[in-house]
């Protein structure tokens, strides 16, 4: 029986190999907003983010060190993983003065077994003195990555979801970042409106031609409280089939070099919020039918050469 990681260059596989043992994300949320919903980007957020999580009292994080610890717990017995990259995952986590970012990146490094940090943001929100800070902890030999929410080099669909950014700010900030020598995971996703695998396709084209580390690829999930929902419920958008999208996941791999570590290759929702596709709640379905896939069309080509 073939796994994921006999298929694909995983990041799991990537941290075992350079580290010499598991390494894990604790995912910690440090209070960011996001700029496309508080007027200086933009306002309503993209059409598939969910409102209900930015109720002003709705949600008051516990203090880093205390998700840490948290967090370390659960792995910890899950995977016996003994060291972890604190992820900043939570909304925008580059949108704030740059003391307070260097404040909480500072606190998470400050455990002995957080080896280093994983930075989610938009492309539009990372300021050189950012890209310094993030630079100057990766000489000190920590494992920095910053990751990218890019979902789609076409401007018209970033456009129809309300992103706010388009192709260009995303150019922009991965060249700088990777002229520091940062390490840069872009996030992708398929199934967004008016698109087809033939966008996924290009999309994939044009970040591997600026150059990238890592890719994170989900499909488009629809959840309460959207406008993607309104739309959803209207008939006027169709999430992607199970099919459809293994069929699409294992285009892109096949299109990768194996130089870029894939750090995911599917994503849900909670299942409290998550209206459809309901396929994706179910993740190792998803990841062993993509592996299988995979598996299938080498066997295929084997055949043929
Ligand atoms: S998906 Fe991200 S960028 Fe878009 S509104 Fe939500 S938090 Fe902001």
């Amino acid at each position: 029986m073939t796994t994921l990681s006999k298929q694909v260059p995983t990041f799991g596989q990537y941290l075992l190999k350079r580290y010499g043992e598991r390494v894990h994300k604790i995912a910690l949320d440090a209070a960011f907003t996001c700029p496309n919903r508080d007027g200086s980007k933009g306002s309503g957020g993209c059409t598939f983010c969910n409102n209900v999580s930015f109720s002003p009292n709705g949600r008051q994080p516990r203090p880093i060190k205390a998700q840490l610890t948290a967090g370390r717990r659960v792995i910890r017995k899950r995977t016996g993983a003994r060291k972890y990259l604190a992820y900043f995952q939570a909304y925008t986590n580059t949108y704030d003065e740059i003391e307070r970012l260097k404040a909480l990146y500072d606190e998470a490094l400050s455990d002995e077994d957080i080896i280093g940090l994983s930075i989610g943001t938009r492309p539009d929100c990372v300021a050189d003195s950012v890209l310094d800070l993030l630079a100057g902890y990766q000489r000190r030999g920590y494992e920095i990555w910053l990751e990218l929410g890019l979902q789609s080099a076409f401007d018209e669909t970033l456009a129809a979801v309300n992103r706010g950014h388009g192709f260009r700010e995303y150019a922009q900030s991965v060249t700088q970042a990777r002229q520091r020598g940062l390490k840069v995971c872009t996030h992708l996703i398929a199934g967004l409106p008016g698109e087809t695998a033939r966008h996924n396709s290009e999309t994939l084209r044009r970040v591997l031609e600026l150059g990238t580390d890592g890719l994170k690829l989900h499909p488009l999930h629809v959840v309460k409280g959207t406008q993607l929902a309104n739309s959803w419920r209207r008939g006027d958008y169709q999430p992607l089939s199970l099919a459809a999208y293994v069929d699409i996941a294992a285009d892109m791999v096949e299109q990768t070099p194996s130089s870029v570590v894939w750090h995911r290759l599917t994503g849900t929702a909670s299942e409290s919020i998550l209206l459809a596709p309901l396929w994706c709640a179910k993740k190792w379905r998803v990841l062993n039918a993509i592996t299988n896939e995979l598996q299938r069309r080498r066997v295929l080509c084997r055949q043929v050469a």
